[in-house]
């Protein structure tokens, strides 16, 4: 699917512009010259009006708030704890924005009044300003008060905003949900206008869901009410292990302790998942999340060792294997019989080619049949090799990187029949099939941190054991 995403995307630019481009553009070149006098004009009345317009607003404006430079444009005001309020018996919701207003201005709250107002498709700030009555001069001053209230902007219609006014029908505030975590506030105080943001606390709690497979990962996962994004990092802590689109059997099966978070009681989404174990062909493996000193997330088995393995199995995602690694073959151009030392990749010209190991460019050019060819050198045992690239990426001999960094795109340079990768693994300078060598595992757990760890992961694990015992029974 990556695969088709690529090529498409690889394409498509250099075709569809040629395609509709030049119509286009005669179209609005013609429309250009007939308009230029009538839009001079337009743009000419409009100059006008805009610096009339600018003129009386801002004599408006200094007035009120000679004071404007030495106003400060935030005010952080911490959320309340739910103990410290007064009585009041609307949603949580209003909870926060009341007690917002009420520790900036203590002294007007029993005045004001709360209005709500849900915005309308076609609605501007302007029109809204007007249909509650409220002076031009508010909106403007309100849209000064800070860099947050550019976020008054993005009103959509279905949103809400909370008004305060007073009992001379002004408005001293407004509260707007920007989304489910943040609350901009804009709260009329003796400096003018000034804008804060509220964040409401999001509470996390830990769920757990199991399922067998019997269709696919994602369509079991789903049937489980697991969102696409925890089937995705499901998939991608065991990687390394499980090959998902081909590897897996009936009655396999996950379990999994993760993340939801909450606000005012409600659930908004899923976090990170914690512990999973994923029984595939039964054997069982197991992860655990750790977060290392460098705020730095990764899944651990539970005695430390990472998940994730020093190599990727496969330098290309999805593509067809056309050619497996053997001693006696023969070969597709020479048509004679010699030993194939690799794997073959059959993919589309400009598939991205990555780097399965950390490692450091040795060589980069063109050799023999091979064509263009990046060799990797990782560590002291391990190398690989990648040939018959129409395009190198931009690691060039001798830089260090990363696995999975891309280092080339699939071709046909040299001796190739189609496009396709010619790819090599050797362990201490002796060809392996990449597609069955044992790989060691990427660092570990430092020791340092390893009782940490472990003391961390127990009762993920022990959790896990308890979200297990339903699927097991059925
Ligand atoms: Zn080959």
């Amino acid at each position: 699917m990556v695969f088709f995403s690529f090529t498409a995307r690889m394409i498509k630019p250099s075709l569809i512009p040629r395609d509709y481009k030049t119509p286009m553009n005669n179209a609005s070149t013609k429309g250009k010259k007939t308009r230029v006098p009538a839009m001079l004009i337009g743009i000419f009345v409009l100059l006008i009006a805009v610096f009339y317009f600018k003129d009386t607003t801002s004599s408006v404006q200094t007035t009120p708030a000679g004071n404007d430079d030495r106003r400060p444009h935030l005010i952080t005001i911490p959320l309340p704890d739910a103990s410290g309020e007064e009585s009041n018996t609307s949603t949580p919701n209003v909870n926060i924005q009341k007690s917002v207003t009420t520790s900036a201005r203590p002294a007007f709250i029993s005045k004001d009044t709360q209005r709500k107002y849900t915005v309308k498709s076609g609605d501007s700030l302007a029109k809204i300003f007007s249909k509650l009555k409220y002076s031009p001069t508010a909106l403007h001053n309100i849209m000064q008060a800070g860099a947050e209230a550019e976020q008054l902007k993005n009103i959509k219609p279905g949103q809400a905003l909370r008004f305060m006014q007073n009992n001379n029908g002004n408005c001293t505030s407004i509260a707007y949900d920007i989304d489910r975590v943040k609350t901009l506030n804009i709260t009329s105080t003796e400096f003018g206008f000034v804008s804060s943001i509220s964040e409401k606390p999001v509470e996390i709690t830990h769920s757990t869901a199991s399922a067998k497979i019997n269709d696919s990962l994602f369509y079991d996962a789903k049937q489980v009410g697991l969102p696409d994004k925890t089937i995705m990092e499901l998939a991608n802590i065991f990687a390394w292990d499980i090959d998902f689109s081909q590897g897996l059997r009936q009655g396999d099966s996950f379990t999994i302790l993760y993340e939801t978070r909450h606000i005012d009681g409600k659930q908004i989404e899923n976090g990170n998942i914690l512990t999973a174990e994923f029984i595939n062909r039964n054997n069982k493996y197991q992860a655990v999340r750790f977060v290392s000193e460098d705020g730095h997330a990764e899944y651990f088995s539970p005695d430390g060792k990472s998940t994730r393995k020093a190599f990727l199995r496969n330098p290309i995602d999805f593509a067809r294997i056309s050619s497996r690694f053997s001693l006696r073959r023969k070969h597709p151009v020479l048509s004679r019989i010699r030993a194939h030392e690799g794997v073959d990749y059959a993919a589309a010209t400009g598939t991205p080619i990555k780097s399965t190991g950390d490692g450091k460019v040795i060589f980069r050019g063109l050799k023999g049949g091979y064509g263009r060819t990046i060799i990797i050198q990782h560590g002291q045992k391990y190398s690989t090799l990648y040939a018959h690239m129409s395009k190198y990426g931009r690691y060039k001999k001798g830089k260090r990187i990363k696995q999975g960094q891309v280092i080339g795109y699939v071709g046909r340079s040299g001796l190739a029949t189609g496009p396709h990768l010619h790819y090599e693994l050797r362990i201490n300078g002796v060809h392996k099939n990449p597609l069955t060598a044992k790989f060691p595992a990427a660092k570990p757990v430092t020791k340092n941190l390893l009782a940490q760890f472990k003391q961390q992961a127990l009762p993920l694990l022990a959790q896990l054991e308890l979200a297990k015992e339903p699927t097991s029974s059925q």
